[in-house]
């Protein structure tokens, strides 16, 4: 991949503060991201994957800006939108859009599918009357629905048709980045497929970057070119996808992979075995790697180092102490 990054994130740290006692005074806090860094190019998928809390979900929040970061830079073309208010960054709101694991949850069951795909057009000012319908036309017939149905209501859909309805969405505006949150995780294997394959469509003809969530590594195999494993906040390995299945450096990156992509049910066995236990609490991680509680590698060093992102080979990069 090539150009400027689309997006760049550097250091972000996002700690939800913990409230307790009487006064509610703050006595802790979740560290949900802590300390991450990463840049997506125009045109590339960077899957960011890791098991339920591992902070995946808020580091894609806090690069929509729905949640402000504690610490850290991000940067949408190369411009620091970090600090920007609300009406600040409504301009380069435009450029970053999301697709939802739902995208029901986010649609006006009072409004037909057409209304809603054409509302960002009309919010930003980009089109209206006979233009806007056209531009909603072409956009039903992008993403394989047929434009008869812009009459129809969300909930007349089938899962797959809604999460096209959510994809032409954010495609109205033109943006640059499309951050997805488990976008097919709700869908049939098959449909999964289906829609897997038209983002990669879309991205291939108009160069848009995703920053793609999800925990399952078939999926991120399907899209990604590049992929993020994030464990307890923490990045702690990210390399090219073919990399990374051939060849994982990190014990949780080899344990996730061994147990979920293993045709023979004895490695998957000994994958699951490796991965034991359950993910600590961010709001109390172990001390030094935070990997060392569930690592079969583990040295004594490993309770009070936390060891750095290290880049071991050209653009692997791997936070182990063995590495
Ligand atoms: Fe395992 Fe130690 Fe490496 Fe952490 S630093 S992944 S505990 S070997």
């Amino acid at each position: 991949m090539s150009g400027a990054p689309v997006l760049e994130v550097e250091n972000l740290v996002k700690h939800f503060p913990i409230h307790g006692g009487l006064l509610q005074r703050r006595v802790g806090a979740v560290k949900a991201v802590d300390g991450v860094s990463f840049a997506i190019a125009k045109g590339e998928t960077l899957g960011l994957v890791g098991e339920s809390g591992c902070g995946k979900s808020t580091i894609g929040k806090t690069v929509l800006k729905l949640i402000e970061p504690t610490a850290g830079r991000i940067l949408l073309g190369g411009e620091d939108v970090t600090a920007l208010k609300p009406g600040a960054m409504w301009p380069h709101r435009r450029r970053i859009q999301t697709i939802f694991q739902d995208p029901y949850s986010s649609m006006n069951p009072r409004l037909s599918a057409g209304t809603i795909v054409g509302e960002p057009l009309e919010n930003f000012g980009i089109a209206k009357g006979k233009d806007l319908e056209a531009r909603v036309v072409r956009l039903f017939e992008r993403v394989g629905l047929r434009p008869d149905s812009m009459r129809k209501y969300a909930h007349e859909f089938s899962g797959g048709q809604r999460q096209r309805l959510g994809i032409a969405k954010a495609l109205s505006v033109n943006p640059d980045l499309i951050v997805a949150d488990e976008p097919v995780s709700a869908l049939d294997v098959s449909v999964q497929a289906q829609v897997l394959n038209l983002l990669i469509d879309l991205q291939e003809e108009l160069g848009l970057a995703y920053l793609f969530i999800s925990h399952d590594l078939g999926v991120m195999r399907h899209i990604s070119h590049r992929i993020a494993v994030m464990y307890l906040g923490r990045i702690v390995e990210i390399t090219d996808k073919r990399t990374l299945f051939t060849n994982p450096l990190h014990p949780y990156t080899e344990a996730l992979l061994s147990a979920a992509t293993a045709p023979d049910p004895r490695r998957k066995r000994r994958g699951k075995k490796i991965v034991q236990g359950d993910v600590p609490s961010p709001a109390n991680p172990p001390s030094g790697c935070h990997f060392h509680t569930r690592c079969p590698y583990a040295v004594a060093e490993c309770k009070v180092t936390s060891p750095p992102l290290k880049e071991v080979a050209p653009g692997h990069h791997v936070a182990c102490l063995l590495r």
